[in-house]
């Protein structure tokens, strides 16, 4: 599944999924592999769930051009916990939080994990979500859908991110 567009909703309808997955008693690990230090709702919230881990990748990027070298390492590092937990079968769901940003900004190689994920354990659910969601992870998938920003409190009326809403 993959969960891409310039519209919010991108990993909460992730964290949705999530959600429902874990009320049938599966098992489900979150990677987010932008999010740092941000005290981020979720990290909570999943906490209650015993069924639900939560792995927070992103301390340490830069997104600076002359830091590439190290982002491309941290990408590399939690793209090598993706690979453990899906290989592990241990998880019915892995939900790759902010991957396709990673992907389309050249921080991971494209093809070395799509030929990863053509092995993967058949009945194991993924989900990717971020913008501009590389063609070939899209043309791979069997769900995509496409968040468009009719209107963003921000964009339309300069209100910041909102505790519950944003993070
Ligand atoms: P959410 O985490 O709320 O589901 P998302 O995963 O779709 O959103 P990201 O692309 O990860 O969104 O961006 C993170 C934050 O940027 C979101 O919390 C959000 O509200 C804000 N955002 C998303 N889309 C827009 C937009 N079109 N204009 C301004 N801010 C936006
Ligand atoms: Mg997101």
């Amino acid at each position: 599944m993959v969960f891409t567009g310039q519209g919010k909703g991108k990993t909460t309808a992730a964290l949705g999924m999530a959600l429902r997955a874990a009320g049938h008693n599966m098992k489900i690990l979150v990677l987010q592999f932008i999010k740092g230090t941000w005290h981020y709702g979720e990290l909570e919230a999943l906490k209650k769930f015993d069924n639900i881990a939560i792995q927070p990748l992103g301390a340490g990027f830069t997104w600076k051009k002359e830091n590439l070298d190290k982002d491309r390492e941290l990408a590399m590092k939690g793209w090598e916990e993706a690979m453990k937990a899906i290989e592990s079968n241990t998880y019915h769901m892995v939900v790759l939080d902010e991957i396709n940003y990673v992907l389309s900004h050249g921080l991971l190689p494209l093809d070395n994990v799509l030929d990863f994920l053509k092995n993967r354990p058949p009945s194991l659910h993924l989900v990717f979500t971020g913008r501009n969601a590389p063609p070939s992870l899209v043309e791979m998938a069997d769900l995509v859908t496409e968040m468009v920003a009719v209107k963003h409190p921000y964009k339309d009326k300069g209100i910041k991110g909102q505790k519950g809403i944003e993070f």
